[in-house]
């Protein structure tokens, strides 16, 4: 098997050698970038399999290094490394395109775990395109669509949606969206999901029609296309 390619974008050398050495002790090949700008070049000129981003570095902090690094079209994933354990802070990484974040101080051991699910995902692509009502989801092209009219989503939003469009009908408890969305199972998650299932249902469910997703109060969430029900 191909070793996998991690970059780290950490300032504090003690903790970049730390992650560096354990990650080469697991297998992994491992880079490191000591500021935001470096951190964009090693990024965008390698095809890294994943990246791990201290929200906190010098002059160009770990957010814009992430919408940097998706508007230059860098589609591995990325951790985000955050010391404030907001749900602002956990939004608007999620906003700026990261696949996940982890809390500092964390273990080795999560960090591992959150590596391997996020392997896990992107390898787990069905090819088959995924239908509800006019709402037309590509996995292999993630590409989405309401009645033709393409929609842009983030990568977590689409995330989301895939997670609903696989199981439709089906109320989804939010930890079970967290998890098999995101591959997380935090409770301060569930206010996240509230405000992802908002951005979906803006860019997916206004201005069309019927609705498709549900909120089932006390239970989760639902996509379904209630007129079609017999
Ligand atoms: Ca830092």
């Amino acid at each position: 098997m191909d070793k996998v390619r991690v970059l780290i974008v950490e300032d504090e050398r003690k903790m970049a050698n730390l992650l560096k050495r354990g990650l080469e002790e697991e297998g992994y090949t491992v880079d490191l970038a000591a500021d935001g700008p470096e951190g964009i070049l090693l990024g965008t000129d390698n095809p890294y399999d994943m990246i791990l981003l201290d929200i906190a570095l010098p002059g160009q902090d770990g957010i814009e290094v992430c919408r940097t690094l998706r508007t230059s079209g860098v589609s591995a994933p990325i951790i985000m490394l955050t010391a404030r354990d907001t749900v602002d802070m956990k939004v608007s990484a999620l906003d700026s395109g990261a696949d996940d974040y982890l809390t500092k101080p964390f273990s080795f051991a999560e960090l591992l775990a959150r590596l391997r699910a996020l392997q896990r995902r992107t390898k787990t692509e069905v090819p088959a395109k995924l239908q509800v009502a006019d709402l037309v989801v590509d996995p292999i092209t993630r590409r989405v669509s309401r009645g033709g009219q393409e929609i842009i989503l983030t990568p977590k939003e689409y995330a989301l949606l895939d997670c609903l469009m696989r199981h439709p009908n089906q109320v989804l408890s939010r930890t079970v969206l967290a998890e098999s969305a995101w591959g997380e199972s935090y409770d301060a998650l569930t206010n996240v999901i509230d405000v992802y299932i908002n951005y979906l249902r803006n860019k997916i469910d206004r201005g069309f029609e019927p609705k498709l997703i549900h909120t089932r109060r006390g239970l989760g969430y639902v996509l379904e296309d209630e007129t079609s029900r017999g």
